[in-house]
């Protein structure tokens, strides 16, 4: 999962850049409005945490540019303390839900993951797959009770596949959920980090459909 935080409170946004990291999403930050409006407009992020006092331009009317261009990826926003008509904006410009300043980070992850949840249709944190289970929460995967060890990427590989089960996820669409804007994308290819994660959680486990993608199988259902 990757997600967008427009925040120009630089410690702030350092802060929350770094505990979304630890939790296991890609995370791409802008400091003020312009910015982050364009991000949002070229990048498909999975959620996006938004300031509404910004430079250059205020929170409501990045998200209202960003509603009225179709974009719906779901948006929690950071209000000041007492202003609630600025709560009220925001939603009516598009927001799923808010927190106010200050917060506590836990706070706002588990509302993020929320968001998430809801926008994927599941209902719990923990997914699970033929005995693998992917836990979006604790940043953990297990196969038949067995934790298994992977890398920040390879957890936010088989989080994207497991969130989006039962379909083909094509490799342009994982470069863009699994990568933050700065990484050396040429470098490390998605088929290298399939085939590091087919070795930990069974190669059986993740089919590859030619031309099309990857996608997550339950190896005890037998095909028809
Ligand atoms: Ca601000």
């Amino acid at each position: 999962m990757r997600i967008l935080i427009v925040e120009d409170d630089k410690d702030l946004s350092r802060q929350l850049a770094e505990a979304f990291k630890q939790a296991g999403y890609a995370v791409d930050v802008a400091a003020d409005g312009e910015e982050g409006h364009y991000l949002g407009d070229t990048e498909p992020y999975d959620a996006v945490v938004l300031d509404l006092g910004l430079p250059l331009i205020d929170g409501v009317s990045v998200l209202q540019k960003w509603r009225a261009d179709g974009h719906k990826f779901p948006v929690i926003i950071l209000t000041a303390r007492s202003q609630w008509s600025e709560k009220v904006a925001g939603f009516d410009a598009g927001a799923d839900d808010y927190l106010t300043k200050p917060f506590h980070t836990e706070e706002l992850m588990a509302r993020l993951r929320a968001l998430l949840r809801r926008s994927a249709g599941h209902t719990t944190d923990s997914l699970e797959i033929g005995g693998l289970m992917v836990d979006n929460r604790a940043a953990r995967a297990y196969v038949d009770g067995t934790s298994i060890k992977l890398t920040s990427h390879e957890f936010r590989l088989l989080s994207y596949m497991a969130t989006h089960n039962g379909r083909v996820i094509s490799r342009t669409e994982l470069v863009e959920h699994i990568y933050d804007q700065d990484f050396d994308r040429d470098s490390n290819t998605i088929e290298v980090f399939v085939g590091r994660l087919r070795k930990k959680i069974g190669v059986e486990r993740i089919e590859t459909v030619r031309g099309l993608g990857y996608r997550l199988v339950d190896p005890t259902i037998s095909k028809a």
